[in-house]
């Protein structure tokens, strides 16, 4: 099937077993000290500043920033989106929101330069650096719903949505009140007809977005659990905070 003709935040079906897909590089990578971050990836942590570490596939992370940190998102697999949410600190009602975004850039693509605004349209988060050029801020998190009805899933599939609300639950953080998320590397575009068709991330191995963090936050990044929007299988996420 092509992924460009089809709403690319479905799931299809799973890849095969995920080491299969991967490189060998990236599986001695993922067995170094970065791995416990799996353990906590549906329970929220906070990160080690300057330290990389992995998002493995189909999870997330949530952790708090400071105003000043740059946090930086690695495609450590290449064709790998990765949702970035992020909530005030001190404040669950204001988050970070796509439409004051495009409000305030006059765009819905943004990359080095650009600013994420808040609902409340404080600048949340500032794209310093940005290795691909784009990105996708207008599709919700994958759901349970979205595998269900566009895909005839009937059992429990890995979806951004739950995962990024696991990560985010100790923030007081639940389902309803996720914000679309800021879809790193995520290849979306918006015909002439008003079609969204999204194609396999550009990013390639090594590929990079730095944010410097604006204001105080708690910051929630899964790797996205719906294969198709990159590129037929789901693969890991590397961050750092800094
Ligand atoms: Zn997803």
């Amino acid at each position: 099937m092509d992924a460009s003709l089809v709403d690319p935040r479905d799931s299809g079906p799973l890849a095969g077993p995920a080491a299969r897909s991967r490189p060998t590089s990236i599986v001695l990578r993922m067995s170094k000290p970065e791995a416990p971050t799996a353990t906590t990836a549906t329970t929220g942590t906070t990160a080690t500043t300057g330290t990389t570490r992995i998002i493995p596939a189909r999870t997330a992370v949530g952790f708090d920033a400071r105003r000043g940190q740059v946090l930086r998102i690695v495609d450590v697999e290449g064709g790998q989106v990765c949702d970035l949410v992020a909530f005030r600190l001190d404040d669950l009602t204001e988050w970070i929101s796509n439409g004051r975004s495009f409000d305030s850039g006059s765009k819905i693509l943004f990359t080095a330069g650009d600013v994420l605004y808040s609902n409340k349209s404080a600048p949340m988060l500032r794209i310093v650096r940005d290795d691909v050029g784009h990105h996708d801020f207008l599709l919700t998190a994958c759901s349970p719903e979205m595998f269900r009805v566009q895909y005839g899933v009937t059992g429990h599939h890995p979806n951004c949505l739950q995962n990024l609300t696991a990560a985010l639950a100790d923030k007081g953080v639940c389902e309803h009140l996720m914000p679309t998320p800021f879809n790193v590397f995520q290849n979306s575009t918006v015909e002439s007809d008003g079609r969204i068709v999204t194609k396999p991330p550009l990013s390639k191995v090594g590929d990079a977005v730095e944010l410097l963090v604006e204001m105080d936050v708690s910051i929630g990044l899964s790797a996205c659990s719906a294969s198709l929007c990159n590129g037929g299988h789901t693969k890991a996420i590397g961050y750092e905070l800094r």
